[in-house]
């Protein structure tokens, strides 16, 4: 399948999101990079969020809580290219009420190619990068051959 570029502005949509047991590291990691988070534009589920501007007084896009349906607003937002990157502390300790919608949106990370993060240390890689002051093409397949594929229904 050929590729398309989409681009990823220098000023970057973040959506963070964090399952209840993670939510101290992603506090932790958010407040040690403050300064970086503030000059790009920030969305988040409604408990991470919540909890994101009271603690650091980040501005914050603020979606429903993950559990309510926040995590398929932001897989929605990530095919709809309303944001672009994407650091996800899920809890690989415990099972979730909404363990499809967690899955769902880690397979639309990889779909459109956005670039995530589930734990500490590839949040620290991907915030150092010297990619995050670009802009940056990240290459989709172009999925239009997929949507006009012949299923055979018509034949
Ligand atoms: P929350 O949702 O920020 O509302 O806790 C996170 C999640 O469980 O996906």
């Amino acid at each position: 399948m050929p590729n398309r570029k989409i681009s990823i502005p220098s000023s970057k949509r973040i959506a963070l999101v964090a399952h209840d047991n993670k939510k101290r590291d992603l506090l932790e990691w958010a407040g040690y990079n403050r300064q970086i988070l503030g000059r790009h534009e920030i969305y988040a589920t409604g408990t991470t969020g919540d909890m994101l501007k009271s603690k650091l007084g980040l501005v914050i896009n603020r979606l429903e809580s993950g559990p309510l349906g926040g995590d398929q607003q932001i897989g929605a937002k990530i095919v709809g290219e309303e944001i672009d990157f994407l650091i996800f502390f899920w809890d690989p300790l415990e099972p979730q009420p909404h363990d499809p919608d967690v899955k769902a949106l880690l397979r639309m990370a990889v779909v459109w190619n956005i670039p995530i993060a589930c734990n500490r240390s590839t949040a620290d890689f991907m915030i150092s990068s010297p990619l995050m002051e670009d802009e940056y093409d990240r290459l989709v397949p172009d999925y239009h051959a997929y949507r006009s594929r012949n299923t055979g229904k018509d034949s």
